[in-house]
């Protein structure tokens, strides 16, 4: 991709793992409007679940999730409680013991449960929901805090997948974003995995942090394809210090700037690809044979708040601190503060304090978003013969695209868009176009680079 674009289209845009984007939640949506939603939901809805597990032993200072420092046990403890309590109250609300595809454990970190609390966690959700046989369920997997304990665990809990946190194997970046974590251990715990059956392996990777060159994130490839995972997902650090505080700890002047990341962004990606990997949608990439380059192919890729994924179960339910649901009728979100969603589901209720509704022209264009996030191109005719919607009705985006067009980041042909190989790291600013509640000057999210 030419330096330019870089520079034209540094928009800050969304990540487009959901539409609405969560910054349009309100307080409209709360506990007595999830409730509806879970209660009116059709008994066969395949459902995904999302655990949040809001703490970490260290705080590492390019986080951007949500997350809480803790060096004892007891409020982890404390936390999970409240959390299974959660899980209980929204399961009795719903019409049926119901069947899930997929369980995720995400943070913070997961791995700070202690082995028999990750069971019991695992037992209690099988008390409540049928874990569907083949189901995948996935971990977050922090290599400093999960010991063999852990791992044997997770196997005998039935973990098919573990997403393990890497971002840089560079001692002197690692220093930088106060995560000390050395090859030798991330290597230790994927030895571990493979041992207890655990085939499912991603490796997340970051580039855009302190002291990072391209030459130094592709060493980073390097090693980390010789450890063979299975997928590996390579994300733009993105630098919110106005959201995250703790982000403030990283000069600025460590950090590279656009056409840097730019450079570190695409030699990750040329040289991913030239190792065996498909590249998938914006930031993975996936050996050939892996789930998440078969549903590419085959066109059945989707997006969730997890990212990509071959998740198309038609209900996700988050449960935790600030975690987030997708129900046919629209987004929740769960109060983010600790001691707040602890009171509040103690008190017995639903933790839920904002949402969105959403609108069939809202499902018509977070169809167009999610083709474009996955497939990097959309049809529109297919798209609204599908949603019974006229296409028409988008000539103002498509001719919005001209200056991308005209800078060779999408071809347009009639109504079907394709996003170039050049263009890929721009694909949010495509989506932009389809995006209705996004307003010039509201752009505070991260690069689009
Ligand atoms: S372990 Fe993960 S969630 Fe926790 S502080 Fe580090 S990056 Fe954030």
């Amino acid at each position: 991709m030419r330096l330019d674009l870089t520079q034209k289209y540094d928009l800050r845009l969304p990540r487009y793992t959901s539409y609405p984007t969560a910054p349009h939640f309100s307080p409209a949506v709360g506990a007595e409007t999830y409730a509806a939603w879970l209660a009116a939901m059709a008994p066969d809805t395949p459902l995904s679940l999302y655990l949040h597990i809001a703490y970490c032993a260290e705080m590492c200072w390019f986080c951007g999730c949500h997350t809480k420092i803790t060096q004892r046990y007891a409020p982890v403890a404390d936390y999970l409680d409240a959390l299974l309590k959660e899980i209980a109250l929204v399961a009795e609300r719903l019409p049926s013991r119901m069947k899930a595809r997929h369980v995720h454990f995400g943070g913070g970190s997961p791995t700070i449960l202690s082995p028999e609390d990750f069971l019991k966690t695992m037992d209690f959700l099988r008390a409540r929901f049928v874990i569907a046989p083949g189901a995948e369920v996935a971990v977050e997997l922090d290599p400093r805090t999960a010991d063999q304990a852990y791992v044997a665990a997770m196997a005998k809990g039935g973990v098919t997948r573990a997403s393990i946190g890497v971002q840089d194997f560079n001692p002197k970046v690692q220093q930088a974003i106060n995560r000390i974590q050395p090859y030798e251990v991330s290597k230790r715990v994927i030895d571990w995995l493979r041992k207890a059956g655990i085939a499912g392996i991603n490796m997340d990777l970051v580039y855009g942090l302190p002291f990072q060159t391209a030459e130094s994130v592709v060493e980073t490839i390097e090693q980390a394809v010789g450890l063979g995972p299975q997928r590996i997902a390579l994300f733009g650090y993105a630098h919110v210090p106005w959201m995250k505080k703790h982000q403030r700890l990283i000069p600025e002047e460590t950090l590279p700037d656009v056409p840097e990341r730019w450079r570190q962004y695409e030699w990750a990606s040329r040289r991913l690809v030239e190792l065996g990997y498909v590249a998938v949608g914006l930031d993975h990439f996936a050996k050939p044979d892996d789930e998440l380059a078969l549903a590419l192919k085959e066109g059945r890729l989707h997006r969730n708040f997890q990212g990509y994924t071959t998740d198309s179960a038609g209900s996700l339910l988050g449960f935790g601190a600030s975690g987030i649901g997708a129900l046919d009728q629209g987004y929740v979100g769960n109060e983010g503060g600790i001691d707040a969603y602890k009171r509040i589901v103690r008190e017995g209720k639903l933790a839920t304090t904002r949402g969105i509704a959403i609108t069939d022209a809202d499902r018509l264009r977070r169809a167009i978003i999610e083709r474009l996030m996955c497939d990097l191109a959309v049809d529109l005719d297919r798209v609204c013969a599908a949603h019974k919607a006229d296409a028409g009705q988008f000539a103002p985006a498509l001719a919005s695209l001209a200056p991308l067009a005209g800078d060779g980041v999408v071809t347009i042909e009639g109504r079907r868009i394709r996003v170039t190989d050049d263009g890929r790291p721009l694909v949010r600013a495509v989506c932009a176009a389809f995006d209705q509640y996004l307003k010039a000057g509201e752009q505070r999210h991260s690069k689009a680079v």
